[in-house]
């Protein structure tokens, strides 16, 4: 696990499974399992179904995405998609950085509360400018 967590890292299979269970999913099919179980549902997912693109951000030490609807999950740059388990608008695809390894080690000596970053062409990218 590196400085920021990603998906892999935290949605991990509850403690009456075997670590390894899901090792088999994607790491973007993770949170899927997780929320199945976490909230005894069932998700249905569409290979086929697109929902467009959104920019990826580190908030809190947590790489994050935020869904349209205004939901956000934990993801990961080694799976750049996503799933909205709360409105199922379909696959995501997510922008990261080039060069992540380098995002992530230039907030890596910050207390975690401080790990937080936005890629300045995000169209939702924070400013104080009024
Ligand atoms: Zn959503």
């Amino acid at each position: 696990m590196g400085a920021i967590t990603r998906a892999e890292d935290f949605y991990r299979p509850p403690p009456t499974l075997d670590p390894a269970a899901w090792d088999g999913d994607a790491p973007a099919e993770r949170v899927i399992r997780w929320t199945e179980h976490h909230q005894q549902r069932r998700i249905t997912t569409d290979p086929a179904a697109q929902a467009g693109e959104l920019y990826a951000r580190i908030n809190h030490s947590r790489w994050v995405a935020d869904c349209t609807c205004g939901s956000a999950q934990i993801v990961t740059p080694a799976d750049p998609r996503m799933w909205c388990v709360v409105c199922g608008a379909g696959w995501w695809s997510l922008v990261f950085p080039a060069d992540i390894d380098a995002v992530e080690e230039s907030l890596a000596a910050l207390p975690v509360i401080e790990r937080n970053w936005w890629a300045v062409a995000d169209p939702v990218f924070p400013t104080l400018e009024v």
